[in-house]
């Protein structure tokens, strides 16, 4: 892999000093491109030189260890280049068409299956939910999780009428992205309060203010500072 670099905190980065030799050297200069097999893509420059791309699903919130074995993958059987596409898919491109099957296998034996091109349905793209957001009460990575269980099949074939992408959100902001199906991920029955926990874990001014229909008011129960939710104004 390419060395470290300063993160950019504001606009794109540059992406040259990290794309794969072939990909810079034929920018501008792609003929035409085909899929070979499910989840692999050939480019093939104006001067008759090809590269494969095998793409392949993730996880998307990923740990470190991950990472670092996705990227071990990259560089004992790719080139040492990887992208992540915006349905947070990985691609792995090699100049070298003997070294797409191996890398398949890898990627396939590491649970990372290898699919999402065509007439398939690829990654579910998803909003941030815990990890950055304050507002959400779901969290979309263990929903993604599970919807992909289920389209593990329709992922790895391309199977359906068209193209299907699909985007999960927390709240009506949508900032899953735009999909040919968009699910609402949302509670749909008013808030429970424990009130035992909520003086000691809880910004309740910020929970206060998070309501679109101030349904949530300051409360005492009991002695102590707590919530209560007026079920009548809650819009759920
Ligand atoms: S969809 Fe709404 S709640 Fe979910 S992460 Fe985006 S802004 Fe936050
Ligand atoms: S309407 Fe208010 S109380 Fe009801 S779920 Fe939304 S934020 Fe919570």
């Amino acid at each position: 892999m390419s060395g470290f670099r300063r993160p950019v905190e504001s606009g794109v980065p540059d992406p040259f000093p990290f794309m794969h030799p072939m990909l810079k050297q034929n920018y501008g200069q792609w003929a035409w491109h085909d899929r070979p097999q499910v989840g692999v893509l050939r480019h093939v420059a104006q001067n008759g030189s090809a590269v494969w791309t095998a793409k392949a699903g993730t996880q998307r919130q990923m740990d470190v260890f991950t990472i670092r074995k996705l990227c071990d993958i990259g560089d004992q059987y790719a080139d040492g280049h990887v992208r992540f596409t915006a349905r947070s898919n990985i691609e792995f491109i090699v100049s070298d068409e003997r070294k797409v099957t191996p890398l398949i296998e890898k990627l396939e034996a590491e649970g990372f299956p290898v699919g999402g091109t065509g007439n398939s349905v690829s990654m579910v793209s998803h909003t941030q939910g815990w990890l950055h957001c304050d507002i959400p009460g779901t969290d979309a990575s263990g929903v993604v999780k599970a919807l992909m269980d289920e389209l593990y099949h329709e992922f790895k074939h391309e199977e359906m009428p068209n193209r299907v992408k699909i985007t999960t959100s927390c709240c009506q902001i949508n900032c899953g992205g735009q999909g040919d199906i968009a699910i609402n991920v949302q509670h749909t029955k008013p808030p429970k309060i424990d009130h035992d926990l909520v003086a000691n874990v809880c910004e309740r001014p910020a929970v206060v203010a998070r309501c679109p229909v101030a349904a949530i008011r300051p409360a005492l129960v009991n002695g102590k500072p707590s919530l209560e939710v007026d079920e009548k104004k809650c819009v759920c």
